[in-house]
């Protein structure tokens, strides 16, 4: 099925690697505006430079997704600019991973701050051009550990959880207004931040996913590129993972 894809404005958050690099070239070649946001200048800069030389749209605005402060100031200069954002995905996403007994506040908030409040910042700022348009998409990416749990990231797990809760909250909230919202929750994605784990990791979570091998950042950005179609106007409020079937 082609999916229908009318040019929207699209602002996806840790686009300058990893998955949110995936979902935001995807959404740029199906024509979309894709505001690219990383911490990093350099990072989201790339990818939108990448995107605008192969004939796509998109521009960079480095912005610390923690830092409500600095969001709602980018979000006020972005809506000057593009009056809506029609597409939101919250991506940008960390780990600081130990065992509760020795995990630091910092590190407990940092992730609580990055994950998950970083989400409630930028659709705060940006949805009600949304609503007064009548048409949104909201896609949040949680984890296969917001769903069944780690040990040794209580902070990631509950973030990520905590994700979910938001999205089920906002798809009630914003569905008089067609807007809808949901979480795509990966597993294991061969990117940066699973390129930490050794061997040893590597094999263990081999054996509890059934697929056999890591996914790859284009199984997620696929999900998400559906999920902002015209075609998926009916789907909100929904975890849909992508964990090659490690949390049935
Ligand atoms: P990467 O580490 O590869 O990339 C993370 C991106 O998020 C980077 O672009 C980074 O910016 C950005 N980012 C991090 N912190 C901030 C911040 N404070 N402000 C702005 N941008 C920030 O991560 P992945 O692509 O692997 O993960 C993307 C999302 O998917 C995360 O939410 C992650 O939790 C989730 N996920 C990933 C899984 C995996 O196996 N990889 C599994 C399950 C979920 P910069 O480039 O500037 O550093």
């Amino acid at each position: 099925m082609k999916l229908t894809h009318q040019p929207r404005v699209a602002l996806v958050t840790g686009a300058g690697r990893g998955i949110g690099k995936a979902i935001a070239e995807l959404l740029a070649a199906d024509g979309h505006t894709v505001l690219c946001i990383s911490k990093n200048p350099a990072s989201c800069g790339g990818v939108a430079d990448a995107i605008t030389a192969t004939g796509g749209k998109a521009k960079a605005y480095p912005v610390d997704v923690a830092d409500a402060a600095a969001v709602a100031q980018a979000s006020e200069a972005i809506l000057k600019e593009y009056e809506t954002v029609d597409i939101l995905v919250n991506n940008a996403g960390i780990t600081k991973d130990n065992l509760i007994f020795r995990m630091s506040d910092e590190d407990w908030q940092d992730v609580i701050s990055t994950n998950l409040s970083s989400a409630f910042y930028w659709i705060k700022s940006l949805v009600r051009p949304m609503t007064r348009k009548r048409w949104g998409r909201i896609v949040n990416i949680g984890s296969v550990v917001g769903r069944i749990g780690n040990p040794g990231q209580a902070n990631y797990a509950a973030a990520k959880a905590g994700l979910h809760g938001l999205t089920m909250s906002l798809a009630r909230e914003f569905a008089s207004r067609n807007i809808t919202t949901n979480t795509v929750a990966p597993g294991f994605i061969s990117t940066d931040m699973t390129g930490k784990l050794n061997d040893e990791q590597k094999n263990a979570i081999m054996k509890v996913v059934p697929l056999q091998r890591f996914g790859t950042t284009t199984d997620v950005a696929s999900l998400v590129n559906f999920l902002v179609s015209e075609e998926a106007g009916y789907i909100t409020g929904q975890v849909f993972s992508v964990d090659g079937g490690m949390a049935m």
